[in-house]
């Protein structure tokens, strides 16, 4: 059984902490949390957003738009991503050949989890 299939199953034990959706700012029980990578302009970093079901698709738009237009920024602002969020411990098969391929493959990754498998890795490191 893979790491989030454990994670997941282990999380059905206790309730999630509620948490606050970054891009509507409502109050939603945890278990609706779906987490990914997403380019702020003014710090010019990519951060761990955190949104309800509701703000997901939107933010993943605008997370799949600058991975489409790489620059020497996001390759360097990327890189430091995976390596606060430890994503290539826990899932090291994202690692591509390139940090891009990486930053696709870790937004695939959040596609195909519907937002859990990096809302389960945020819960790791708390
Ligand atoms: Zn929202």
């Amino acid at each position: 059984m893979g790491l989030l299939a454990r994670l997941m199953r282990a999380k059905k034990k206790d309730a999630w902490l509620p948490f606050l959706c970054s891009s509507c700012y409502e109050f939603r029980p945890g278990e609706q949390m779906r987490a990914l990578p997403w380019w702020n302009t003014d710090a010019g970093a990519f951060f761990m957003k955190y949104n309800c079901p509701s703000c997901f698709d939107k933010s993943l738009a605008e997370t799949e738009q600058r991975i489409e237009h790489w620059d020497a920024d996001a390759d360097k602002e990327f890189r430091s991503f995976l390596e606060i969020w430890n994503v290539l411990k826990y899932f090291p098969d994202v690692q591509g050949a390139s940090i891009q391929e990486t930053a696709k493959n870790v937004l695939r990754l959040v596609t195909e989890s519907k937002g859990k498998a990096l809302a389960v890795l945020a819960r790791v490191r708390a």
